[in-house]
């Protein structure tokens, strides 16, 4: 078996994660022998009789084409990769990582109910939370992500139906115990819904008793920042239904183009994940060994407060992680470095080829925990450059600071 063999993996697969990935998806997607699945891109389908029309319509969200919105072969295709890279069932995709977060809350929650969801969840998961759901009826508590099974069962009420994770938490890096978690949601009647985007195959969340798992394909299965797109995926048939009813129900829809990108960078993800972790973790470590720096939050390093969960639940890191400047640096400082480096973009997003760094402090809303790390924090993506050059690029950024 290749070495970069997932440890933790679906059960069905004994191939090795690339090699998975260059074959998932492409049988029965109507190439006429071209290796990659064409574009389906479609409103119409034409039936064959009337009859048939009524017939399909009964099977729709079965893989039986009727109408663009059911999907179609390049849909299929990409729903495939995305089970095989989750050990997964069945998948549902959606326009954006976004809305791969919004469906299965909305799928899973109505008025008069509660929902548990991490400090540390993606923004805009927190203003659904605080916006639409709670217009609609639906209560929201904020949890420590850090915290384990007994304080989980506390915070469960008998209307507590979802109990979301992330891990790591977005911009602080928190490792949450997902099966400790997912043992006191299922006492209590709740779903675990988790963002795993992050860990993407390197966490195998079916394996850690997560019923619903999200992905942003927008990050590393796309990996070119030129494409939108998000993946739920299931484990059962029961809850990829109850999702795929609530998307079909709000018209949620991934376009065949976007998907065919997905595809296309799927075939390669694994290469650059295993190149990107490599370069993250020799800069990470770099910047820990630099005067300039507290101290780093990345998952994958010995001195991540949650580093056990990591060894225990993880096979590998991606390369998005903070690191928090010694307390004394200010905002207008650390700015300037950031403005001072001539290979990191200054955006939001990540998983693309290119490196990005975005300040954390002053941009995320933390309410059960506190939001001050210590010391002024950014966020750095590490991209496919060669490594040796971002780190004279960081070098000569930290050189703008005052000693
Ligand atoms: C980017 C991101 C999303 C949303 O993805 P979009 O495609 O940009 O909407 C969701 N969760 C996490 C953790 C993300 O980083």
């Amino acid at each position: 078996m290749p070495d970069d063999a997932p440890k933790m993996t679906n059960p069905h697969a004994t191939q090795g994660f690339a090699t998975r990935m260059s074959h998932a998806g492409r049988a029965g997607t109507h190439a006429h022998g071209f290796v990659n699945p064409a574009v389906h891109r479609g409103s119409t389908v034409l039936m064959p009789n009337v009859r048939a029309r009524k017939e399909f319509a009964k099977d729709r969200y079965n893989r039986v084409m009727t109408y663009g919105t059911a999907g179609g072969p390049t849909h299929y295709a990409l729903e495939d990769v995305i089970c095989e890279i989750e050990g997964g069932t069945r998948c549902v995709l959606v326009g954006t990582g976004l809305a791969a977060v919004t469906v299965p809350l909305m799928a899973y929650l109505k008025a008069g109910e509660h929902c548990l969801m991490p400090d540390s969840v993606y923004g805009p998961g927190r203003n659904i939370a605080t916006g639409l759901m709670t217009a609609y009826g639906i209560e929201t508590t904020f949890y420590d992500p850090t915290i384990g099974e007994a304080e989980i069962a506390a915070l469960m009420r008998p209307n507590t139906k979802v109990v979301y994770t992330e891990s790591p938490g977005s911009h602080t890096f928190e490792l949450q115990d997902i099966p400790a978690i997912a043992r006191a949601a299922h006492a209590g009647g709740a779903k675990v819904l988790m963002d795993n985007t992050w860990g993407i195959h390197n966490f195998m969340p079916f394996q850690h008793g997560v019923d619903v798992s999200i992905q942003a394909l927008t990050k590393y299965v796309g990996g070119h920042s030129d494409v939108l797109l998000g993946s739920i995926t299931t484990n059962t048939e029961e809850d990829y239904l109850i999702i795929r009813n609530a998307a079909g129900q709000m018209g949620h829809f991934a376009a065949p183009d976007d998907c065919w990108l997905a595809l296309r960078g799927a075939r390669t993800m694994p290469v650059r994940l295993k190149h990107q972790e490599q370069s993250g973790l020799a800069v990470a470590r770099w910047f820990e060994g630099r005067p300039e720096i507290q101290r780093v939050l990345h998952p994958g390093l010995p001195s991540h407060p949650q580093h056990a969960l990591f060894k225990r639940d993880f096979t590998g890191s991606c390369s998005l992680f903070g690191i928090v400047f010694q307390p004394r640096y200010t905002e207008a400082e650390v700015f300037g470095f950031i403005d001072s480096l001539a290979l990191f973009g200054i955006g939001a997003s990540w998983g693309g080829f290119e490196s990005l760094a975005l300040p954390t402090t002053g941009f995320i809303t933390r309410t059960a925990t506190s939001d001050d790390l210590g010391g002024f924090t950014v966020r750095i993506h590490i991209g496919l450059e060669d490594v040796g050059d971002l780190i004279a690029d960081l070098e000569q950024g930290l050189a703008t600071l005052p000693k």
